[in-house]
């Protein structure tokens, strides 16, 4: 029998939409060749002879997307945190990311970061490495290793970067964007390389528009990060003044992307009408890092608005302006902001219901991936299995009542287990 075909027993909950959490309490969910076949309370007969786990008490819920981590700065997560971004990319990041021009110190912090991605809720990720192809392939090696299924971009930059951070200019970074498409062409499975111009105040107007040239003739998608801090919004609308907005800048380098070829912006926490429209308009993905904002005193982004107008979102813990790619704390904190802008900032928004951003984690981010992110049939079956038995309670909880109490105290849940593209990645020696 296939190692991938089997079926797991537990507390199951997904979403089918931001509405609701669909709960089966000891019922059944079906892998068959990676793919989920769907959730039972009783198991169909026709599954009556593949394996079986059964979990028990503990709960089963889709593995989460992080949609925007900065892998190269994961060794200093959780400090710095009293500046805002323009200072704390020169103070703390770029000196920081300008060490992985040396490949050993690469490949050791890269090591970190990639056994701490696989030991998380996160089954698929969308990285930033930094401007050096060395790294950036170590990286891409390492991650591979963990079975987890990511995009990952080598960095453009070739501005603003002081004299350890930038390329020499547009035609250099562009070459070295080709040698490392190059150097891992057909290489990996479950890697795959995404265009990465940092933010425009770091690639000149040649660069942006040699970045949108090269995604159209190769087909790659671009992240890259969208309205931020307000100092960083005034900078744009210098370097480009011929643009309407910060969205409209990208567009202007033809780096928007398309509905079939998404890009994914961070943040948009200034996001007004206009780049809403754009955002829409290109099928581009928001990536919500709540966290990083407070942190960074950036604000607070309207998601209430994105979702209500349609948009593309995932939540993302942007390591390390976010202070750890807990993507359960990520949920909380992305709660505890949608309410405190609709008491502080505006009645008209109300706040994000918990099952919103339980689908966000999930099905939000994971759409970018395909049929990813929930138990329904036909998607990809990732599955991280949760024992909380330590949170002792007098109550009987449901099973919605206890993933959200994982999410506001989530300190005594541990990871049993987790599955990507039905393959265990990851199981725990502790419990
Ligand atoms: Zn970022």
């Amino acid at each position: 029998m296939k190692e991938t075909s089997f079926v797991l027993r537990g507390g199951i909950a997904f979403s089918e939409s931001p509405h609701g959490i669909t709960t089966y309490y000891r019922g059944y969910v079906v892998c068959v060749d990676g793919i989920c076949q769907g959730a039972f309370t009783d198991l169909p007969e026709e599954y009556k002879d593949l394996k079986l786990y059964d979990y028990g008490e503990r709960l089963i819920i889709p593995g989460m997307t992080d949609l925007h981590v900065h892998a190269p700065q994961y060794s200093f997560r959780g400090i710095g945190m009293d500046a805002e971004l323009l200072e704390w990319l020169s103070t703390y990041t770029f000196p920081e990311e300008a060490k992985y021009a040396d490949i050993e110190y690469a490949k050791k912090a890269y090591e970190y970061f990639a056994d701490d991605l696989k030991r998380c809720f996160s089954s698929r990720a969308v990285v930033f490495g930094t401007m050096h192809n060395e790294a950036t392939i170590e990286l891409m090696n390492q991650l591979e290793e963990t079975g987890l299924i990511t995009y990952v971009g080598k960095v453009n930059m070739d501005r603003n970067g002081g004299v350890d951070l930038e390329e020499k200019d547009a035609e250099a970074s562009l070459q070295a964007t080709i040698d490392w498409l190059e150097a891992i062409d057909g290489k990996f499975v479950n890697t795959k390389p995404i265009l990465t111009p940092r933010f425009i105040p770091s690639c000149s107007d040649d660069l942006m528009r040699g970045i949108g040239k090269l995604s159209k003739e190769r087909n790659l998608r671009i992240q890259s990060h969208l309205s931020e801090n307000v100092s960083e919004i005034a900078w744009v609308k210098e370097l480009v003044p011929e643009s309407t907005s910060y969205a409209n800048a990208y567009e202007l380098f033809d780096t928007m992307g398309t509905p079939e070829c998404p890009t994914i912006m961070a943040h948009c926490v200034h996001s007004g009408e206009e780049e809403m429209r754009i955002l829409k308009e290109h099928g581009a993905y928001i990536a919500h890092c709540a966290d990083s904002n407070m942190n960074l005193t950036s604000g607070i982004a309207p998601i209430r608005k994105f979702l209500d107008a349609g948009i593309n979102i995932g939540l993302a813990t942007d390591v390390a302006a976010g202070s750890s790619m807990n993507m359960i704390k990520t949920m909380l904190i992305t709660l505890q902001a949608s309410k405190m802008y609709y008491r502080l900032v505006d009645q008209e928004v109300k706040p994000l219901t918990f099952e919103e951003v339980f689908y966000l984690a999930t099905v939000g981010g994971g759409s970018y991936f395909g049929k990813v992110g929930t138990f329904k049939k036909g998607y990809e079956f990732d599955a991280v299995v949760i024992d909380d038995s330590k949170m002792f309670s007098m109550r009987d909880m449901s099973i919605r009542e206890r993933i959200e109490r994982m999410c506001y105290n989530d300190a005594d849940a541990i990871i049993k287990d987790k599955y990507v593209r039905g393959k265990k990645v990851f199981t725990s020696t502790t419990i």
